[in-house]
């Protein structure tokens, strides 16, 4: 690994949803970190459609500041969405992207770069656990990561959020990964390159709440699932199977009752047949269901739509 030119040119990525009072907060610890570091910054605030004064107040700062970018998505298109509108409009030699509600501490820009310079393309920042008060959303981003490591021949980083820094190369690949269904954490998992992972704690958000409601996270979950993983159809596979085989040996069963001559004690059956019928006809839908999913992926990938459109651009 050899290290990199001196002083590359640093893209910050803030996707920016309804965040009024909150990305001036943002800006202000950014600057606070960047200001005495040597290299020359960029930050693309990139706003996914907020119905709040979230625009005007970005806007000012662009005014005030020509470092500032700001990205106007024509509506709301979710953050991942806006995360790739960012990384593309992004120009520098090393693009950090980040949340704009203070949880993705900017303290850790400078050590980032650094190991950028060191020769890493892909430092990927860690969430660690607070190890305090059980929260819903850690249990369940626990249980998801465990879920999609076992499933998907792509391995993710539990806790990885999308606060990482890329290199150009890196930024370049994912670009040529165009699909419409975007987990960008297992994409950038799958693109390969050096990468290191950087713990980090959460802080918690400056004000406002979590855009990510619960069925969001449900969505983001799913896209990650069936977009990485074909597993989902495999298990409605070997049910199947399983239930074949049971099926022959209750044909056994019955048969050799013919075949002792004894068929009176044999019951009507009613129960046994209802079972089975069920249970084939519930694994039959679940199949169905998770080819359903597929084919409704298929279908919006072979759409070709782009991922978002952009409204504006001030600078
Ligand atoms: N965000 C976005 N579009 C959305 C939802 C969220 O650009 O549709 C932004 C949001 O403004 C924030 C980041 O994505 O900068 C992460 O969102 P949030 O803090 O709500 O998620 P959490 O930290 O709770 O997972
Ligand atoms: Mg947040």
């Amino acid at each position: 690994m050899s290290p990199r030119k001196s002083k590359p040119e640093i893209d910050l990525v803030i996707p920016v949803y309804n965040e009024a009072g909150v990305v001036e907060q943002t800006y202000a610890e950014l600057c606070r970190v960047i200001d005495p570091m040597p290299h020359k910054f960029h930050i693309y605030f990139v706003d996914d459609g907020s119905e709040d004064a979230t625009v005007e107040s970005l806007n000012a700062l662009a005014r005030k500041d020509k470092r500032v970018i700001v990205l106007e998505l024509s509506r709301n298109f979710g953050h991942q969405a806006a995360l790739t509108a960012g990384l593309d409009a992004s120009q520098g030699d090393f693009v950090i992207s980040m949340d704009a509600d203070g949880q993705h501490p900017p303290e850790m820009i400078p050590q980032m770069v650094g190991l950028f310079e060191q020769g890493y393309d892909i430092v990927q920042a860690q969430r660690i656990a607070d190890g305090g008060a059980f929260s819903f959303k850690q249990a369940t981003s626990s249980a998801f990561y465990r879920l999609i490591n076992a499933i998907s021949g792509t391995q993710m980083v539990p806790g990885a959020a999308d606060f990482r820094g890329m290199s150009r190369q890196a930024v370049d690949a994912l670009k040529a990964m165009p699909e419409y269904h975007r987990f960008l954490r297992g994409m950038v998992s799958a693109i390969g390159y050096r990468s290191v992972i950087l713990p980090y704690h959460e802080s918690k958000r400056i004000a406002g709440r979590s855009k990510y409601s619960l069925g969001r996270m449900f969505r983001l979950a799913m896209d990650a699932i069936f977009s990485f993983s074909l597993v989902p159809l495999y298990i409605g596979l070997s049910a199947g199977v399983f239930f074949l085989c049971l099926a022959a040996i209750e044909m056994l069963y019955v048969y050799s009752f013919w075949f002792k001559g004894d068929t009176s004690t044999l019951a009507p059956g009613w129960s046994s047949l209802m079972f089975i019928v069920l249970i084939a006809s519930g694994i039959i839908l679940i199949v169905l269901g998770f080819i359903g999913v597929y084919v409704g992926y298929i279908f919006q990938e072979v759409k070709r739509r782009p991922i978002y459109f952009l409204k504006g651009r001030a600078e």
